[in-house]
């Protein structure tokens, strides 16, 4: 689901074809990057052999890059060569756990998990720009972009938003949004982040987004249940399993969406403590939000200095606004 709000359409702009537009380059970013659709690049190249390049297009290249960096910098707590285990744990696309009844779901044994990691790892994954290609060191690895797809669909539409001359305006693609300018009532956009709970409407706090993008994971956002347990769809690769700890949620806030939903997973995997160490050293601004040790609706709520400095006291805490 996506959602694109103008404030203020300019007269040489005909919604129809701003519509079509958006929609085309949506319709572009499925055809080459969804694990959905068996045809496309992403799924053609996990397919695919070992050792030579695999041709694909420009933007793909340009994502992979951008998420190898990141695995880089986070030893390997993003790693978009999970996809083995997401299937393993039940959120792979034909393996959804809320596809099949809840009674089926159980976690999986010690043996497949040791197996899944052994096709699993960044560094088993080459991409090149010139021309754009990726190449596989082992003939299992897959590459599955969900974690950043969201945030790098916001940013494709806000391009075709500002190509076509719009100021104001705000896209979101699920859990992602970018804003710019103002809305129509002269105010700024605002994005509201959820308190760690499946109820949609309840929320932490909300921020003004002005030239900038908010992404947020969370564990609460799709998991299973098992034996008193809760499974996340965020995995830890360096166990194989869902991550475990009382990080519930991460919060980032970036100029590019891509940027800040790539570390909001890569920060949600780190944890607390190793999450706040990384954010400081790179400067994010981000948000943290952990389950008290009660647990219920009591949270423990961080935020680091990059975001107190984007939204000084006066902009923040005021839900519903
Ligand atoms: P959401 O908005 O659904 O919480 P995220 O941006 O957190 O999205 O991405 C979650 C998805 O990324 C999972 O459904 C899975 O396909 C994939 N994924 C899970 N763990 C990792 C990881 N450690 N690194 C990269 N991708 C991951
Ligand atoms: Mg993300």
């Amino acid at each position: 689901s996506y959602q694109v709000k103008v404030a203020d359409l300019p007269a040489t702009v005909d919604s129809n074809k701003l519509d079509a537009e958006i929609k085309a380059v949506l319709n572009e970013i499925d055809s080459t990057m969804s694990t959905y659709r068996p045809e496309s690049e992403v799924m053609r190249f996990n397919r695919s052999k070992a050792g030579d390049w695999f041709s694909v297009s420009p933007a793909v290249a340009e994502l992979v890059a951008a998420t190898l960096k990141i695995s880089h910098e986070t030893d390997g707590a993003l790693d978009i060569t999970v996809g083995p285990l997401v299937r393993l744990w039940h959120f792979g696309p034909k393996t959804r756990a809320d596809a099949i009844s809840p009674e089926q779901i159980t976690p999986p044994s010690e043996e497949s998990i040791a197996a899944a990691r052994a096709d699993v790892g960044y560094q088993k994954l080459d991409v090149r720009l010139e021309p754009p290609a990726l190449r596989k060191q082992a003939d299992k690895l897959e590459i599955d972009l969900s974690s950043v797809g969201e945030g790098y669909a916001v940013d494709r539409i806000v391009a075709v938003l500002e190509k076509n001359g719009i100021e104001d305006y705000l896209v979101g693609v699920a859990g992602a949004v970018r804003a710019r300018g103002q809305r129509t009532d002269g105010k700024f956009w605002r994005a509201g982040v959820q308190k760690p709970t499946p109820d949609k409407d309840a929320l932490q706090t909300t921020v003004t987004l002005n030239n900038a993008a908010l992404a947020t994971a969370g564990d609460y956002k799709r998991y299973f249940e098992f034996g008193g347990r809760h499974y996340s769809h965020i995995i830890d690769p360096s166990s194989g399993r869902p991550i475990d700890h009382s990080l519930a949620s991460v919060t980032v806030v970036a100029d590019k969406c891509v940027t800040a939903d790539a570390w909001d997973t890569a920060l949600l995997v780190l944890g607390s403590q190793r999450g706040q160490e990384c954010a400081k050293q790179h400067d994010l601004a981000a948000l943290f939000i952990s389950r008290g040790e009660q647990g219920g609706q009591e949270f423990d709520v961080q935020e680091t200095a990059a975001w107190q400095k984007r939204f000084p006291n006066a902009l923040k805490d005021q839900p519903g606004q």
